[in-house]
């Protein structure tokens, strides 16, 4: 059986990139599709046993300076703040290289005062080549995880969760927890907490709610910066699928369509429609085969449904 490699490429012929994306558009499809590209290279090694899944997957690395005196001038062309967690490594997830991403790595991706500090820097200072801001939340975050049961049994706070540094963490996704869990009352009704898939069901919400807040309140950054072109995105990465999408829609099986980075909310009240529509996603069945919506209505999901935007 052959190895399927993930591949780092630089081309002596073309030393210089010009592909680097120019407009915030380009650079969200480019995130998309190096996420694309890793996920197919994880499935392609899900799928070794058998002979025609062996497949190179290549990613450039334009711009490789190979002077030995001169480093290479820093031109990210995006932003972003994801989680401290090791399986989510952000140039990998996004199929990008060296310079190509200005990444900020924090616990639960909450925006504390030193990540905007270091995210001040890369709009003011590298604002020639940074074309997105984006956050990236994952799927069975530990830090959300944590939030989660601090808020459902604070008075079992365990000594760890009272520690200083893990606390400022905690208090920072403690809102996005609260707004989720007012979400799950809303949609599935009052008795949600006794449902078994209640507490599984608050993590995933929380994820996606605390993504999308530190999207909104970066994008009133942007906003007080002055850099409006800036495009402020977010998304969630699936440690099973290794695909990044926004909302995470269980119902949608993995595939190359389901990837995609949804635009920052305006206000809370996006923040707000967004838990809803998780919360509704995240809806336990009622009968084998449907999905009762809050309405009443029975609606079937589509790749549409999860493409669109809170
Ligand atoms: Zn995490």
């Amino acid at each position: 059986m052959g190895t399927i490699d993930y591949i780092y490429r630089f081309d002596p012929d073309k030393p210089e990139d010009d592909s680097l994306p120019s407009t915030p558009a380009e650079a969200r499809r480019a995130l998309e599709e190096g996420n694309r590209l890793f996920a197919g290279w994880i499935e392609s090694c899900r799928a070794s046993a058998v002979e025609e899944a062996r497949e190179a997957y290549v990613i450039p690395w334009h711009g490789l300076v190979l002077d030995y005196e001169h480093p290479p001038r820093q031109a990210p062309f995006a932003v972003v703040l994801g989680c401290a967690d090791a399986r989510v490594p952000i140039e990998m997830v996004f199929g990008q290289a060296s310079n190509d991403l200005f990444v900020v790595r924090v616990a639960g991706n909450v925006l504390a005062d030193v990540c905007m500090g270091s995210i001040d820097y890369a709009l003011s200072m590298l604002s020639d080549s940074v074309k997105c801001v984006v956050v990236l939340g994952h799927l069975n975050c530990g830090a959300v995880t944590e939030t989660v049961n601090a808020y459902l049994h604070p008075a079992e706070i365990t000594a760890k969760t009272q520690a200083f540094g893990i606390r400022t963490i905690v208090q920072k996704i403690f809102t996005s927890v609260k707004v989720s869990d007012d979400a799950i009352h809303r949609v599935w009704g009052p008795d949600a907490m006794h449902h078994h898939a209640y507490h599984k069901a608050l993590i995933e919400v929380s994820v996606c709610v605390n993504a999308a807040q530190a999207a909104l309140d970066l994008r009133m950054e942007v906003k007080r910066s002055g850099r409006r072109e800036i495009e402020v995105v977010y998304g969630v990465f699936d440690l099973v699928s290794h695909q990044v999408s926004m909302p995470v829609n269980p119902h949608v099986p993995a595939s190359a369509m389901k990837i995609n980075l949804a635009t920052a909310p305006l206000g809370a009240a996006g923040v707000n429609r967004l838990a809803d529509r998780m919360a509704e996603l995240l809806k336990p069945r009622s009968r084998a085969g449907s999905r009762p919506s809050v309405d009443g209505q029975d609606p079937q999901p589509t790749v549409d449904e999860a493409k669109s935007q809170p």
